[in-house]
C-alpha cells in the first residue's frame, strides 16, 4: 500500500471512521472520492478511494455479501463465504430467476449505501468500511484457482 497521500484529517473524521466498525482501515481507505453505481448497465458498484485505491464489485457479489443481520446467520449456518452466491433451492416453480441487481440505491448518512435488491432485500447496510474490507480487486482478492 502506498502511503503518499496522507493527511491530517479532522478529530471528527477520524472519530466517525473508528467507531463504525472499530477498523483498523486508516481513514483515506475508507473515504469515497467517487462512488459509480452502474444500475442501468446491471454490471455493480466502482468505488474510488482517497488513499487512490480503486474497488469495483458485480451485483450478485454484493447481493451474496448482504451485511444484515439475517444474511449474516444464513451464511455463519451454511458456512457460505461473504460474496459467494448460495445454490438455489430445487424449486419447481422458480424456472428463472432475475440475475441480482438493485431497483434503488441510497445513500445512508456519509457512511454507507442501503439498496433495494429486485428480489425485495433491502435490510442490508453496506458502510464503507464494509466496502473496502471486502474489494474485490486483484491486488485485495487476487483470483482464485477454482
Ligand atoms: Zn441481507
Ligand atoms: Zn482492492
Amino acid at each position: 500500500m502506498s502511503h503518499e497521500g496522507i493527511r491530517f484529517v479532522s478529530k471528527e473524521e477520524a472519530e466517525q471512521a473508528v467507531s463504525q466498525e472499530n477498523n483498523r482501515l486508516p481513514v483515506d481507505a475508507v473515504t469515497p472520492i467517487k462512488v459509480r453505481v452502474k444500475k442501468s448497465e446491471g454490471s455493480g458498484v466502482e468505488i474510488d478511494w482517497r488513499d487512490g485505491h480503486r474497488s469495483s464489485w458485480d451485483f450478485r457479489w454484493l447481493r451474496d455479501a448482504c451485511p444484515c443481520a439475517t444474511c449474516n446467520a444464513e451464511r455463519e449456518t451454511t458456512g457460505r463465504k461473504t460474496g459467494e452466491h448460495k445454490p438455489k433451492p430445487q424449486d419447481p416453480f422458480a424456472l428463472y430467476q432475475a440475475p441480482p441487481r438493485p431497483d434503488e440505491v441510497t445513500p445512508v448518512g456519509k457512511y454507507a449505501l442501503s439498496f433495494k435488491w429486485n428480489d425485495g432485500h433491502q435490510s442490508g447496510i453496506y458502510s464503507w468500511t464494509y466496502l473496502r474490507s471486502v474489494c474485490q480487486c486483484s491486488i485485495c482478492a487476487p483470483p482464485r484457482k477454482s
